[in-house]
């Protein structure tokens, strides 16, 4: 495959693809794309889903307070069980479709060990287009629920070791539950990726706990925190202590700005908070941060469709993010996710998989303005050129991956 006129970190360049890998000359016979001075980033990184109960919502009762809370209860208590192998593997394929076509070439997703959903979903994640690490998830709490061992087993099979701290029944089994995902991470060699603060109480404090860890351990840039959003109301004198801490310690946060204003601030009344973790001043600590779709149409969050220049667009809006920093988002949904997931060989370049996406725009700046689904997508030996509709079924989602075989 051969894509002409393709505008590149501001430079012009023709780009060849050959079985999958980049390479410097084309056959001539092969497919050519002219991709009209439009700009190409290398793939999207989502790295915080819930691939697994994705497309759910007319799975149990409607979540009728919109909380998380009753999002979860329903999820374990009417979605969960009702999820067999053959309808994981039916959904994982369109919902990964979905991504693909939205220019999503790497997911990380957090699933539920219970009821074995975690298993079927790594089942059924080599029949997909994308590359895609699973998170053992022991939601809503590996004491509260008393699933140790479970968690232990689930450790060993997952790519990266999970933990809610805050869901737990006390303070203190919270700081045990981080305790012990480092303890596993450690045992098995695996990342970590903790929904942590995941709430709007400022005195939800773990993030500090997983800091320490990382620094004690000396693995932070293996460890990501998602979502934080209690640092949205966290008082600033104790924020900026953290923060320090955090740059100091390498540790990555994946925030999703989409949900997290869809759940947070819930038990306000107005002024109602937005609840979103404090993405920008991170960024400009020095942080990693990254930024992720969490739910798409299910009991916690109805809406979606994963469009990451979506999410970037909301997190300039929802953080006061100014007109010369719309770069630095497209860094979170592209380099910051490959770092927070240590993605090798991540980036456009001679000899690397091919991996990339041909944004409907002419630059960074206006892709995100517009966030149009990306023209094409490409990953290794997989392309897709765009069609999307999309329902809440997943019925009609259109989108093709088709084999690269020129
Ligand atoms: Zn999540």
């Amino acid at each position: 495959m051969l894509i002409r006129n393709a505008k590149l970190g501001g430079k012009t360049v023709d780009l060849c693809v050959e079985d999958g890998i980049m390479t410097s000359g084309c056959r001539k016979d092969g497919t050519v794309v002219d991709a009209g001075g439009r700009a190409i980033v290398p793939g999207f990184v989502n790295p915080h889903s819930h691939l697994g109960y994705s497309i759910t919502l007319k799975y149990g009762r409607p979540n009728e307070s919109g909380t998380l809370h009753e999002g979860i209860t329903r999820n374990l208590e009417e979605v969960i069980p009702k999820l067999s192998c053959d309808d994981v593997r039916r959904r994982l394929k369109k919902i990964t479709t979905l991504l693909f076509v939205n220019g999503v070439t790497h997911v990380r997703t957090h699933e539920p060990f219970m009821n074995g959903l975690m298993y079927k979903v790594i089942k059924a994640k080599e029949e997909t287009p994308l590359d895609m690490q699973v998170v053992a998830f022991p939601t809503p709490g590996v004491y509260r629920n008393e699933i140790e061992e479970e968690f232990r087993k689930a450790s060993l099979v997952a790519d990266v070791v999970g933990m809610i701290p805050h869901g737990e029944r006390t303070f203190m089994e919270g700081v045990e539950s981080v305790k012990l995902a480092f303890s596993l991470a450690r045992e098995n060699n695996k990342m970590i990726d903790g929904h942590v603060d995941e709430t709007d109480d400022p005195n939800s404090r773990f993030t500090e706990e997983v800091v320490k860890e990382s620094i004690r351990n000396g693995i932070g840039e293996k460890v990501t925190v998602s979502h934080m959003t209690a640092s949205h109301s966290y008082d600033s004198w104790y924020f900026d202590k953290l923060l320090s801490m955090m740059v100091n310690s390498k540790v990555n946060v994946v925030s999703n700005p989409v949900v997290s204003m869809h759940l947070q601030g819930r038990y306000d009344s107005y002024p109602k908070r937005r609840g979103v973790a404090r993405i920008r001043q991170m960024m400009r600590a020095g942080v990693n941060v990254a930024l992720g779709t969490d739910n798409i149409v299910d009991m916690i969050y109805p809406l979606g469709e994963g469009n990451m220049l979506r999410v970037a667009q909301e997190a300039f809006l929802v953080d006061h993010f100014v007109s010369s920093e719309v770069e630095s988002i497209m860094n979170a949904i592209t380099w910051n996710g490959a770092k927070a997931m240590s993605i090798n060989g991540y980036g456009i370049a001679e000899g690397r998989k091919a991996d990339f996406v041909v944004l409907n725009a002419k630059s960074a700046y206006e892709a995100i303005r517009n966030a149009l689904p990306p023209a094409l997508v490409v990953y290794g030996k997989h392309y897709a050129v765009n069609d999307i509709r999309f329902s809440m079924d997943g019925d009609d989602v259109t989108g093709t991956v088709e084999d690269l075989t020129d």
